[in-house]
């Protein structure tokens, strides 16, 4: 059966169509600039081959009409009928969800109450979810949330030391992201290990543009970086993760910065961009480092990987031991670089690796030797996947 995996952004459409259960991804694309007023961009790849059209694309219900459309066109399926299920990626579900649900009215209402805790996201999947509604109006459709696979985690992991009223009136908590991510890799750990994931504690890595960490035990996550937003935890692509608080205050004062202004410069002026002041992708600072002895490049670098090595020291002290680590996402799966970085930083733990083995790109891998205390592997992540299986899980529940 053709199952659909749907992320909606702000201005941007990506999709995946993939054949279950067998697993294989027919087609993939992603739409851009909806909505700019300027020239957007429309990309599909089938069998590898890229195909772009630029044109306007006033609204999301256009480009999920015009996406649909291009499938029965290219022949990628014959009708519309085909596709059987389709689920959506959804930020932000606040503490109501703690697993992939099939959208009702009463869904799309508990979407909408915690738009506040993720004003850029959540209205987007929200227009996402009613252009593919009303583009295939009787599809099963599900929401597949980035928050609920964090929700097992404990109130001694999840709850600040803020004025408790601020949790009761304002859902001041952490929440976590990624979570489709980790959980996904988590899993396929569990089954390199050939061990059930209830019986080891691991720490997975989500290290891309965003990036956040989650802590694993009893099968469950039971911590996570990230926090109320994408902003908390370590150190990624623009963003600063966790700072001082009071450095927010501060800058609002020498600065004369509006709060606003003071978040934009935290979510988009930070990290490794921040810091290095060269970029915001890995890959350049890596090559200022290698070519010109960067030092605010290198440093860029050093606070992230300090940062990683930090949680990881916290949360072997939270669990009582750690077995495993993953690496995934971008950087993760990619960088051996960032891994040899990080690694480097906890051998105190135990940690032993086999340096060619790390050299492999994008492939699953163990890359600890024999004798490391803590099993290291390379996981990349597949979200797609992860919300097609979903789908195709509820489906049958739900005997659609
Ligand atoms: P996101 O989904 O958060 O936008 P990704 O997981 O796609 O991010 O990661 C993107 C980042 O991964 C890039 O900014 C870059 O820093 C890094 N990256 C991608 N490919 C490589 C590579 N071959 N080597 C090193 N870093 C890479």
């Amino acid at each position: 059966m053709k199952i659909m995996s749907v992320n909606a952004g702000s201005s941007s459409l990506k999709f995946q169509l993939l054949e279950m259960p067998q697993e294989v991804v027919l087609t993939e694309g992603v739409v851009e600039s909806i909505g700019s007023g300027e020239v957007g961009r429309y990309t599909i790849k089938i069998q590898g081959q890229k195909f772009v059209k630029e044109m306007v694309i006033p609204t999301h219900a256009e480009a999920v009409e015009m996406v649909l459309n291009d499938l029965v066109e290219r022949k990628i399926i014959h009708s519309l009928d085909e596709i059987e299920g389709v689920g959506h990626r959804i930020v932000h579900g606040g503490n109501k969800f703690t697993e992939s649900v099939e959208i009702t009215p009463e869904v799309k209402e508990e979407i909408r109450k915690v738009i506040p805790l993720a004003p850029l996201h959540n209205p987007a999947h929200l227009i996402g979810i009613e252009a593919f509604e009303k583009a295939l109006p009787n599809v099963f459709q599900i929401v597949v949330f980035d928050t609920a696979f964090h929700q097992t985690m404990e109130e001694d992991a999840f709850m600040y030391a803020v004025p408790y009223e601020w949790y009761e009136k304002h859902q001041v908590r952490k929440y976590g992201f990624h979570g489709t991510s980790h959980q996904y890799v988590a899993h396929r750990c569990s089954e390199l290990m050939k061990k059930d994931l209830k019986d080891i504690k691991m720490v997975t890595l989500h290290i891309g543009n965003g990036a956040s960490l989650a802590a694993i035990k009893n099968g469950k996550c039971v911590d996570t970086s990230m926090g109320l937003g994408p902003l908390a935890g370590i150190p990624m692509g623009t963003r600063s993760g966790t700072i001082d608080p009071t450095i927010i205050e501060y800058i609002a004062n020498v600065e004369k910065k509006s709060l606003k202004e003071i978040m934009t410069d935290l979510n988009k002026h930070s990290g490794y961009l921040g810091v290095s002041g060269v970029s915001h992708d890995s890959r350049n600072l890596e090559e200022a480092i290698n070519k010109d002895h960067n030092k605010r490049a290198k440093l860029a670098l050093d606070l992230q990987a300090k940062s990683i090595a930090d949680y990881i020291g916290s949360y072997y002290v939270y669990m009582q031991g750690i077995d495993a680590i993953v690496f995934t996402a971008g950087i993760g799966e990619n960088s051996s670089a960032f891994r040899e970085r990080v690694l480097n930083r906890i051998r105190v733990l135990g940690v032993e690796y086999d340096e060619n083995k790390n050299q492999e790109r994008g492939k699953e891998i163990k890359i600890s030797t024999d004798n490391s205390k803590i099993q290291v592997f390379v996981i990349p992540t597949n979200e797609e996947l992860a919300i097609a299986r979903d789908v195709v899980a509820l489906k049958k529940k739900a005997n659609k």
